[in-house]
């Protein structure tokens, strides 16, 4: 037996004399450059789970929960006191959204999925993902919200007429009777018999995306099909790269001066396959 078989096989460290591999540094600065031009905004919040799931057995949220509105998932500004600053570290002017809970960010979208599958779920079109990169310092965390502020999509549901004078945007979950997000334009609303025109039997609230019947409202139960366009939303799915640091080379003292953090890349996926935030 010789002095080596008691040691661990372990390595913690270079091995002796081998103070030359190849690195394979990357410049974070270059990557968020990259991340303002070619990036997309989009409306980042923070996701908890709601407080209102601790309950005997089925983690359920409850539908009349003040904080979650039923979806069981609370949304928030990614860094306390946000509402409060002005700029960033870099002085950037930091908007925050009129419900004061996502603050506008960049985030380049890639690798749509590959093998889309489409198919139908109560009205809704069903298909795949992206992975989101983000800057070094947006930290992202699973199940955040990502609204792409620019981007369009069609968005088709059915809904249930319960009478009122609004079709609402869902504050709860409210299954049928309510919009699953705010609309920014309707392609058609009607029931089986009729057809509804903008206008004359309905006006688009522009302030919160509800839609106003202008009419006496169809009756309660009657079932309509909406198909509008939304701003496209976004949930965090996993974090492939979310730990995705680097130590730069050069002159550094220790490892903590040599750590840098690098943008993240995680796998989002749309709001509505996980049921509109119920997830
Ligand atoms: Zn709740």
């Amino acid at each position: 037996m010789s002095d080596l078989d008691l040691k661990p096989r372990i390595l913690t460290g270079l091995p002796t004399g081998n103070k030359g591999r190849p690195r394979a540094d990357m410049r974070p600065e270059l990557i968020d450059a990259f991340l303002d031009s070619k990036g997309y905004l989009v409306w980042w919040s923070r996701a908890a789970v709601c407080p209102c799931r601790q309950n005997d057995q089925t983690e359920q949220p409850k539908l009349t929960c003040p904080l979650c509105k039923g979806s069981g998932w609370h949304f928030y500004l990614p860094e306390v006191g946000l509402q409060n600053c002005a700029e960033d570290a870099d002085g950037n002017p930091i908007e925050i959204n009129a419900a004061g809970d996502a603050v506008l960010i960049s985030a380049v979208m890639t690798q749509a999925t590959q093998d889309p599958q489409v198919y139908e779920r109560f009205g809704g079109f069903i298909f795949g993902t992206f992975r989101a990169t983000v800057h070094s310092r947006n930290r992202l965390g699973y199940r955040d919200r990502l609204v792409m502020s620019e981007s369009l999509m069609m968005f088709g549901q059915l809904l249930q007429a319960d009478g009122s004078a609004r079709i609402s945007v869902k504050t709860a979950a409210a299954g049928q009777k309510a919009l699953w997000y705010p609309v920014v334009s309707v392609n058609l609303l009607r029931s089986e018999s009729r057809v509804y025109a903008e206008g004359s039997d309905w006006q688009l609230d522009l302030a919160d995306g509800s839609i106003k019947w202008s009419i006496t409202p169809p009756a309660a139960g009657t079932i309509l099909t909406c198909n509008y366009e939304i701003h496209p939303v976004y949930r965090v799915m996993d974090h492939v790269h979310a730990v995705r640091d680097t130590n730069v080379a050069k002159k550094a003292k220790t490892k903590q001066e040599q750590h840098r953090m690098l943008p993240v890349n995680a796998m989002v996926k749309l709001d509505f396959l996980l049921g509109g935030g119920g997830e």
